[in-house]
Formats: structure tokens, sequence, C-alpha cells
């Protein structure tokens, strides 16, 4: 409801809130382990405890599963691939991954909830995007199960066994559909590590495998910090690793697996560059930069975190961007009208403000939105770096926050050049009237994604990944199936 029509000192319209009710989420005190189809207290009996980032609060409190919980949810794995999944037709897998795909969206606002509170990501979000596609890639995979001869991986292929898969806290019921889906319909067998801060919806997902009737030891979710990650890696019962985290991380896991004969696939982090040709239509293009860089608090592997924008066209699309940004609402994930949640985690928002202060210090020009944040929980305002140099850090490194460093250009090729002047390579957008020249500048980027008038667009047909330090492998459609595929 609009209370005031009038525009406030900000420019921004001032609603009413419009929260959604956190008792949806029907969580549980604490949460065991799900391995061999039930939830189990880990060996150690050890808890820790997740919170909500937008206000502090202790939300449940979930195991913390060490080397003997890894080899039994491994041991559990490997006994439903041997005695049942890999010889489970692909039309019977496929009749599971509809009726898990069905009951995400018959639990989807308990999960978009869940997802919420334990993120701190806006409501609008985990509701329009996360959730649904989380049950768009079961859907997709669905079809593949008892297709996969035609995938155009040989007439017979055959799954790889049991996969480790450890994803990271920005999408977590997307990253878990991301890495179930095409494992299962591939035949595969998994053990899934959530990330620490942000375990719950997997374990929703959990109670979802139950009432799906998937059989016992099929997928075994165990929660954990970095030590349980490493154990996971480390398991000789393991033959495929699927890791999305850090850039970091997937370095240290490669070294890990380099020696054995475990598969491997790494979706890291990423620098995208948004490029604006002076031609492109200017409304769709704040649009597009605002989504490119503010979804999800910039927790956003394949975030335009660089704008890099045509010099006769740079300071009209500032300045209409910074009035843009103004009028970002920040504040109550819980409230629909929210743009901007909550910073996921301590580390993160200290790595942010380490960063932002090392921009100001090499000397970009920093706007900071004039929102008002909470009191309480984990925030940091929508802020742009403009007179930003390739040289500066807030350039080169990713900063995984809603952060914008503008840099401009003047010609094609100097876009291009300055696009893939970045040691990743995961996405880019290419804004500009003519097609001919998206063409021309999509061909050179260096990027396993390539959006073109758009930004942050998903669909469980289109693959996903990249190239240099932002990994190897593909999510999503057919390619997504050779992950998990002896081929
Ligand atoms: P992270 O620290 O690398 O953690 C990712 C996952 O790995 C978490 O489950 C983490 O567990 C686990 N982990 C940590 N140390 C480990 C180790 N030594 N061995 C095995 N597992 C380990 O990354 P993050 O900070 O959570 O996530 C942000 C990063 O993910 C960003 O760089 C972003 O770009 C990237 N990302 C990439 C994609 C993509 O598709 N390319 C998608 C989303 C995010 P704990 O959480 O328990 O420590
Ligand atoms: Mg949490």
């Amino acid at each position: 409801m609009i209370e005031n029509s009038a525009t406030s000192p900000l420019g921004a319209l001032r609603y009413d809130v419009a929260p959604e009710s956190a008792s949806l989420a029907h969580l549980r005190k604490s949460y065991g382990l799900f391995i061999d189809g039930d939830f189990t207290p880990p060996e150690s009996h050890e808890q820790f405890e997740t919170i909500n980032p937008a206000t502090g609060e202790t939300l449940a409190t979930v195991a913390l599963a060490d080397t003997a919980d890894v080899d039994r949810a491994v041991a559990s794995a490997r006994r439903a691939y041997e005695r049942v999944w890999s010889s489970t037709p692909g039309t019977e897998r496929a009749k599971y991954l509809y009726r898990i795909a069905r009951l995400i969206q018959e639990r989807s606002r308990e999960l978009a909830v869940v997802e919420t509170l334990d993120n701190g990501k806006p409501i609008r979000e985990s509701r329009d995007v996360d959730v649904p596609l989380a049950a768009a890639h079961f859907f997709y995979y669905a079809g593949w199960a008892d297709k996969l001869e035609h995938a155009g991986f040989g007439a017979h292929p055959r799954p790889l066994g049991v996969a480790g898969q450890i994803i990271p806290w920005n999408f977590p019921l997307l990253m878990a559909a991301w890495k179930l889906a095409p494992a299962l319909a591939a035949g595969n067998t998994c053990v899934l590590k959530p990330a620490e801060t942000t375990p719950l919806s997997a374990l929703v997902l959990a109670e979802i495998l139950q009432q799906a009737g998937l059989p016992e030891g099929v997928v075994n979710i165990i929660t954990g910090d970095a030590t349980t990650g490493a154990a996971l890696v480390e398991h000789p019962g393991v033959d495929k690793i699927a890791f999305t985290g850090s850039t970091e991380v997937g370095r240290l896991i490669q070294e890990r697996v380099a020696a054995t004969s475990k598969r491997l696939t790494l979706e890291l982090g990423g620098k995208g560059a948004n490029i604006v040709f002076e031609d492109a239509p200017i409304d769709e293009v704040i649009e597009g930069i605002i989504d490119g860089i503010f979804f999800n608090q910039g927790h956003v592997c394949c975030a335009g975190s660089r704008l890099l924008v045509q010099e006769s066209v740079a300071d009209e699309v500032l300045r209409r961007l910074l009035r843009r940004v103004d009028q970002l609402r920040v504040g109550d994930p819980m409230d629909k009208n929210t743009d901007v949640g909550a910073i996921n985690s301590l580390a993160q928002l200290e790595r942010i403000r380490e960063l932002t202060d090392w921009g100001e210090r090499e000397g970009a020009t920093r706007y900071t939105s004039a929102c008002a944040l909470p009191d309480k929980g984990l925030w940091f305002a929508p802020t742009v770096f403009s007179d930003v140099a390739q040289s500066h850090r807030i350039a080169r490194e990713e900063i995984f926050g809603p952060v914008l460093s503008v840099l401009t250009f003047r010609t094609p090729e100097e876009a291009v050049t300055k696009a893939n002047n970045s040691k990743y390579g995961l996405a880019c957008g290419v804004w500009s009237e003519k097609g001919s020249r998206t063409l021309w500048v999509a061909q050179r980027l260096r990027a396993g994604v390539i959006w073109a008038n758009t930004y942050n667009k998903f669909d469980p047909t289109s693959p996903f990944g990249g190239v240099r330090e932002s990994g190897f492998g593909r999510e999503g459609g057919r390619h997504g199936l050779e992950a998990y595929l002896d081929v």
C-alpha cells in the first residue's frame, strides 16, 4: 500500500510495511544430519547455530558433521548407488525428480521464508527467483533422466557413482537444486554439504526428499563447516566433487583432487563487466545495471560488478544511476517491498568494508545510497564508485556485495580489452541497439555467459559456468549432464 504518494526527500515513494510471516517457516529447534533417508545425530553430538543476519536471532541449531559422519554419508550413498539407484530405470528416476519439483512448488512459500530468514535476501527474490528456479531445475532434469542416450554423450552414458557436492551461501536452495537434479537424473547418488551460515533450506529439502519417497541414501545432506567440506573432498569413496564457492577454496580442492581419479567441476568467483554503448536505451540500461549489481545484495558470482560505460553517455548514465540507487529500499528482508536485504555474515560484511575502504584509498569517488539502515543486523548501503582505474582493487577483486565500480571506454575495442582485463571469466553483459555490435563484442569476450540487453537471467535449459579463474564445467542444460556422466 502506498502510504504517501508524494515523493520523499530522497525521491522514493514511501511504502507501508508488508511483512511476510516468519511463522510459515515451521522450523525445528534442532536438525540432525540427513543420512540413509533419516535425520540422525552427528557422531560427536556437536551442534552449531544458524542465525538470521537481519536480526542476529538464532533460527535453529544444526549438526556439525565430522570425518566419521562424512564416512557414514558416503557409505550410505555407495550402498544406495549399488543396490538401488544404478539399476533404477531412467523413467523411474524421472518420476522422483518430478515429485521433488512438485513438492518444492507445494512448499514454495515455506521455502522462500526459510531462505530469507537464514540468508538475509529479500523475500521478493527468494519467492520469485530462488524457489521457482529450484523447482524448474528438477522439472528440467526429470525430462532428461530417461533420454540420456540422446544427450550427445554416446549410446549408453554411464553415471559416475557417488558425487560429493559443496555449495555456498548466496543461493542455498538453488545451488542445491543445480547440483542434485542433474546428478540424480544421470543416475548418481549424492552427499551434499551446504554452507555453514545457510543450512536450513537444504534441510527442508531433505524433508521433501523423504516426502517424495526417494530411496534411502540416494541423497545425503550433511551440515557442517569447512572441515566437513574438506573431509568430503578427501574421502576415497567419492567419485566426483562438484564445488561452487570461492576461487581460493576451489584452488585448494583442485590440489587435493589432482592426485586422485576423482572427477571435478568448479564454479568459482567472478568480476563481471556490464558494457553499455551510447546507443543503448538508457532507461532499460539503468534497470539492468541495478539488477546486475544489487540483486541478492550483490552476493552473486556473475554480478555485473564492473560497469563499463561509453564515455559519450557516461555522465548521464551515472547521474541517472545514482538517482535510482537512492530509490532502492534497503532493510527488513521479510518485507515484500524490500529491494536490498541483509549481508549474510559478519565475515562477508568485513570483506566488503575492507575493499570499499581501499576504493577510497586508491582514489575512486565513492557514492553511498542515502538510505537509512536498521539498527540491528548486518547491512551495507548500496555503493557506487566512479573514477575507477583498472589497477584499483575494487576493479580487480570480487567484492561480493552491493558495490559497483564504474569505468569508461571510447571504442568497442577498448571495451573488450577492459572487460577481458580480469583473472575471472564468468559473465558479461552487453547493452546496444545494434545486434552486429553486440555479436562483435560477445565473440571477443572471455566469459562463460554473455547477456545481451539484459543481466542475471537464469534458465535451467541454459548452461552456466566460467573460464579461467571462474572455474570449469557447466551446470544447466544438456551440458550440465556431462559433469555427472562417464564421458
Ligand atoms: P567458500 O568459502 O569457498 O565456501 C563454499 C563452500 O565450500 C561452503 O560450503 C564452505 O563451507 C565450503 N568450504 C570452505 N572451505 C572448504 C575446504 N577447504 N574444503 C572443502 N569445502 C570448503 O565460498 P563462499 O564465501 O561461501 O561463497 C562465495 C563464493 O562463491 C564467491 O566467490 C562466489 O563468486 C562463488 N560462487 C560461484 C558461483 C558459480 O556458479 N560460479 C555461484 C555462487 C557463488 P562453510 O560455509 O561451512 O565454510
Ligand atoms: Mg544463517
